[in-house]
Parts: C-alpha cells; sequence; structure tokens
C-alpha cells in the first residue's frame, strides 16, 4: 500500500538521490518542505534552478564560478606558474580559507576510481596537460589521501614529470581518507609546506 501520494513520492525519491541523503532523511526533509510557506519552497527552487542556470565552469582552472573566469585566476597578484591541483570546488575553497597560498587551481572534479568506472578521461586531466603546454614552474598534488586520490597523484605525476615541470605532492599528515574541505586551515597550511617533490 502506498502510503504517501505520488507527487511526495516524486519528492522523497529525488531527495533520496542527493548525496549523503538516506531514505528516512528524505522522508524528513519532503514533509519539512511540504510544510514551508509557499514563498519559501519558490526561493529554494529558484535557488537551485538560478545556481543550475548560471554557475559555469572556470575557463582557466575549471572551478565552480559566476564569471567566465574565476575571481582567483584574475587576480594579478597571484602566481600563475604555481598550480596546484584538487578534487573539487570545495578543495579549493578550504585551501583559499587559509589565505596563504599564492598560487592557482585545477579542480580535477573528481578522482580516478576504477572500481566505479571513473577514468582520466572522466575528470579534467586533459585540460590541466593542455595548461602545462604554458609557462608553468610547479604543479603541487593536493588530491586527498584515500586510496583514489593518491592513485590520481602517482597518475599525473607520470603524466608531468616528463615534461620537466616540478611535481610535489601535499604533505600525508592529512588523515587517511579525510575529505580536505574538513580539515582545519593549520593542518591544511602544514600539508602545503611540507609537501615534497615526487
Ligand atoms: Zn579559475
Amino acid at each position: 500500500m502506498d502510503l504517501y501520494s505520488g507527487h511526495i513520492n516524486r519528492l522523497i525519491e529525488e531527495l533520496a538521490g542527493l548525496p549523503g541523503i538516506g531514505n528516512k532523511s528524505a522522508q524528513r526533509l519532503a514533509f519539512y518542505l511540504i510544510n514551508l510557506p509557499k514563498e519559501r519552497v519558490e526561493r529554494f527552487a529558484n535557488a537551485i534552478l538560478d545556481a543550475r542556470a548560471n554557475v559555469r565552469y572556470c575557463q582557466k582552472c575549471f572551478t565552480l564560478t559566476d564569471r567566465d573566469v574565476c575571481p582567483v585566476c584574475s587576480d594579478p597578484k597571484r602566481n600563475q606558474k604555481v598550480i596546484m591541483v584538487v578534487e573539487n570546488t570545495r578543495d579549493l575553497a578550504a585551501y583559499e580559507k587559509t589565505g596563504k597560498y599564492e598560487g592557482v587551481y585545477h579542480v580535477l572534479h573528481g578522482v580516478i576510481a576504477p572500481m566505479l568506472g571513473i577514468g582520466p578521461g572522466d575528470i579534467k586531466i586533459k585540460e590541466l596537460l593542455t595548461r602545462l603546454q604554458g609557462d608553468v614552474d610547479e604543479v603541487i598534488i593536493a588530491t586527498n589521501s584515500s586510496i583514489e586520490g593518491e592513485t590520481t597523484a602517482m597518475y599525473l605525476s607520470k603524466l608531468i614529470k616528463p615534461t620537466g615541470i616540478k611535481v610535489t605532492r601535499i604533505a600525508s599528515g592529512v588523515p587517511v581518507g579525510g575529505d580536505l574541505e574538513y580539515i582545519d586551515e593549520v593542518t591544511l597550511l602544514r600539508a602545503l609546506e611540507g609537501r615534497v617533490e615526487l
């Protein structure tokens, strides 16, 4: 027997498809949303639609941004010759919060994960290699210390080293499997400063 209306079921299904949201949370959120004033729901729905319509990849580093070129890449004070490779925009934001990194970034939008069928062609590696044809002194690989993060770091290092560009890896001191965004700024800075050449 279907306990809820088809509309509610559809909403629960959509919510349950979001990362980290199980079926129970999806039900809780669905009922919360349905009980909100109509204006609140409209504002929420529009925020999603607007973000989807207006957010794009930075033409240089591929982070998510409202502009063609993101604020970091368009900042003349940043060192464009040092590129830190991160998994996603959240990791970029974590490093930006330290306020101490002066280079630029390259956002992969994922890591190589053979078990999940994610290969090098599925993340922004080709785009990174194109950037490296320019004037670059160092590539800092700051993927997470998960197995996938390490695999990706090794893969990148093998690709980049023959070009003669210095390749470094942030120090492990960062908890294994720890998502970069949850690590405090001091630890992030220590990992950056303690980076080792690959
Ligand atoms: Zn950018």
